[in-house]
């Protein structure tokens, strides 16, 4: 097993996850079996409790495990599907050494960071990075392993400290690592002293750069690459700039171009891996498909313009695997996406326009309200997507009615969904309403609370992870289904809480909302859609499909929803129906 170790100095959040997804997408492309490890280095024991504002969305897993939004990356690039074990925080692997220690395994020995925590850290990256992760069940060749923050936090210290173990329990033709750094650009000078000093920061605990990838807005010029190849010790070939591009997916071209393959190729010895013709095309099929998307990127220029109408606006990693996938759709239909930004509580009219006369709206609330809904008016689909609490659910309610009664395509995913369901209840079916999440008081609520979910404790209690959604007899006329390649069950990941009251199911069928695919029982509600007599494309997900988006795949609601805005969604269901666009089912 080859390890490539991606860490990052000066500051976090500069796309340290893209360059390790790119590097391993990369070693794909040689026909090798790649997997990913993202280490965070919080105390959290996963992200399923941390605010999306705060740390950007909350990525869940086939197992339902709740995790960084990286691991999202790495799925999305590498094709792979991952565990909740292939992020490892600092919460657990504390828990796991104490539980340990209360049962006795370390019976005489006071236990400490180093080794016991440094020990269980490099056993836990061993045993994780031989789980099998695609769809060949292979055991993988190479494990890219993030670390989170940068070096030199308080928090990462005894990740570093296990890594700089780790590459002499492996081997150094085992072990590479990339640093990425930061090149400023301060009066239009490139200045390389922060990388100096963090590379100085990582030597002095004990790891060496094999690679240092330079962040950079302007591509690297001969002279910075020569001053930083001196001053941290490194050969020129061994300083790669990672500049502003057109997008992440052109990433691993900017890497190929600067010869990371040919290094690690050398390296790493990849060649004392031998592959079987098959993956090595399958490698080469891979890159030409790759190519192949990024040109078509490049040479887009019809737009599609899609409003996002949710609570966390103001973080839009908070969203990240929404815009994935509504980009792998606007990508697969040759389109150039454009998301507008609304929040759902500017959209609110009672708190924009003061109905009783006498108060007047605070200052900026009405050219908000006019603006947020002059978005929404303007934009060709509307989605709103998954979230928690009551804050800005009125104006959601407001999008996904202007939505269905102009005809303007509508996806709906969890919170979405409930959303519409809410809507279609209160003006079509003419009921006083909500969801009990939203309003406990309400007295017959068409959303309800799961029963079998305990109430008080936060964290994994959820309904997570994949679960069947199976489509019911006679609704081969949805386009939803149809994207689907007319599947009878498909398999999508679920994160929630509430679903739709079964009580009120009859009425909503009667009235034209088709709840098309329920779960395996039949009692959860999985999808809604109108009939196209009704609607282009007004369609629910209990689930949350963005989990599932590749870049070469896009998932099959965001598709629908993409094409449908921009006018070419009965070409791409005849598509469909010939194979394009990946496998039907997920
Ligand atoms: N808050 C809703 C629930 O718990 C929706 C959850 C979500 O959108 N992820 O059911």
């Amino acid at each position: 097993m080859k390890f490539v170790i991606v860490s990052g100095g000066v500051i976090s959040g500069i796309g340290k996850g893209v360059i390790a997804s790119s590097t391993g997408l990369l070693l794909k492309t040689l026909g090798l079996n790649v997997t990913s490890i993202k280490i965070d280095p919080y105390m959290n024991i996963d992200a399923g409790t941390m605010s999306p504002l705060e740390h950007g969305e909350v990525f869940v897993l086939d197992d339902g495990g709740e995790a960084d939004l990286d691991l999202g990356n790495y799925e999305r690039y590498l094709n792979v599907t991952l565990t909740r074990r292939h992020n490892i925080t600092t919460g657990k692997v504390y828990q796991h050494v104490i539980e340990r220690e209360r049962k006795g395994d370390y019976l005489g020995k006071t236990v400490q960071v180093v080794p016991h925590l440094t020990n269980a850290i490099q056993d836990w990256i061993e045993a994780v990075a031989n789980i099998p992760v695609d769809a060949h069940g292979e055991v993988p060749d190479v494990c890219i392993v993030e670390l989170g923050g940068t070096v030199g936090d308080i928090e990462s210290a005894p990740f570093v400290e296990a890594l700089r173990q780790f590459q002499f329990r492996v081997g150094v033709e085992n072990f590479a690592l990339i640093h990425v750094s930061l090149v400023p650009v301060i009066n239009g000078e490139k200045k390389t002293k922060p990388t100096q000093a963090a590379i100085k920061d990582l030597r002095g605990l004990g790891l060496t750069p094999d690679i240092i990838a330079c962040r950079c807005e302007q591509p690297l010029d001969q002279s910075a690459i020569e001053k930083i190849s001196m001053f941290c010790h490194v050969g020129h070939d061994q300083v790669l700039g990672v500049h502003n591009v057109n997008s992440t997916y052109h990433v691993p071209l900017l890497l190929k171009q600067q010869k990371l393959i040919k290094f690690f190729q050398k390296r790493l010895r990849l060649d004392s891996i031998i592959l079987s013709k098959e993956r090595v095309d399958r490698g080469k099929d891979l890159w030409s498909r790759w190519l192949k998307l990024t040109n078509s990127h490049d040479r887009s220029f019809e737009k599609v313009t899609i409003a996002i109408v949710g609570k966390y606006t103001d973080l839009q990693d908070s969203y990240i695997s929404v815009v994935k996938a509504l980009e792998h759709a606007a990508l697969a239909v040759q389109k150039r996406l454009e998301i507008v930004w609304v929040d759902s509580s500017d959209l609110e009219r009672q708190k924009a326009i003061s109905t009783s006369g006498t108060a007047t709206p605070p200052s900026g609330q009405k050219l908000k309200y006019h603006t947020a809904w002059g978005k929404v008016c303007a934009a060709d689909g509307i989605l709103v997507p998954g979230g928690f609490g009551s804050r800005g659910t009125e104006g959601m309610i407001a999008a996904a009615k202007w939505a269905r009664e102009n005809k303007t395509p509508y996806l709906g995913i969890c919170l979405g969904f409930q959303i519409a369901v809410i809507e279609y209840a209160r003006s079509v079916l003419g009921m006083n309403t909500n969801s009990q999440e939203l309003d406990e008081q309400i007295e017959d609520p068409v959303i309800v609370f799961m029963p079998e979910i305990d109430k008080t404790h936060m964290g994994g209690t959820m309904r997570l992870g994949t679960r069947p959604s199976v489509f019911q007899d006679g609704t081969e006329w949805s386009k939803l289904r149809q994207l689907y390649g007319l599947a009878q069950r498909v398999h999508e990941r679920h994160r929630h809480r509430y679903e739709v009251n079964p009580e009120h199911i009859e009425d909503f069928e009667k009235h034209g909302m088709h709840f098309i695919a329920r779960d395996d029982t039949g009692e959860r509600m999985e999808t809604f859609e109108l009939s196209s007599e009704d609607h282009p494309f007004y369609v629910g997900t209990q689930y949350h499909p963005e989990y599932l988006t590749k870049v070469l795949t896009p998932s099959k609601p965001f598709l629908g929803l993409v094409a449908a805005s921009s006018g070419c969604l009965d070409k791409v269901l005849d598509d469909v129906r010939h194979g394009s666009y990946g496998p039907a089912e997920f």
